[in-house]
């Protein structure tokens, strides 16, 4: 993963490209929840994702949350290997609720040489597919 750019894993960074007309549906393979790196979260999805799991949302900022890297707005917490916190095998703990970073991966936002680290897999769609899905 060294050969990633710097930028990788972050929504909206100046290198997305986009394919009009391809929608890539992805495989699980896990590969970006492993990457190092902010899972940025909205203010907005906190309360989905703290009463998913059940908790009071002080209690899920306090376990699972972190500044992110330039301390404006909080990310959830990594493993020491650097996957996400929420990463339990080959499943999300918080798949219905998780951030739209992670949704929007890599259809919304990606960056040079993603294909390289994702075995999502395009698919021809039409116009009219493709706003239902955005
Ligand atoms: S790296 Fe691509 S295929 Fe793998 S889980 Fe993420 S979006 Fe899906
Ligand atoms: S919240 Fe879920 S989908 Fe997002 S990085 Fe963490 S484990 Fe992956």
């Amino acid at each position: 993963m060294n050969d990633l750019p710097e930028n990788h894993g972050r929504p909206g960074n100046s290198g997305t490209v986009l394919e009009p007309g391809i929608h890539y549906v992805c495989q699980r393979c896990t590969a970006c929840c492993k990457w190092p790196g902010d899972v940025r979260l909205e203010a907005e999805e906190i309360p989905m994702i703290a009463s998913f799991l059940g908790m009071a949302e002080a209690d899920f900022l306090d376990h699972f949350t972190r500044l992110r890297t330039n301390r404006q707005g909080l990310s959830l917490i990594e493993k020491a290997n650097h996957e996400c916190i929420m990463l339990d095998g080959k499943d999300c703990r918080i798949h219905p609720v998780k951030p739209a970073q992670c949704g929007g991966f890599p259809n919304q936002w990606n960056f040079p040489g993603w294909r390289q680290v994702c075995e999502a897999v395009p698919v021809a769609i039409t116009p009219s597919q493709k706003l239902k899905r955005s």
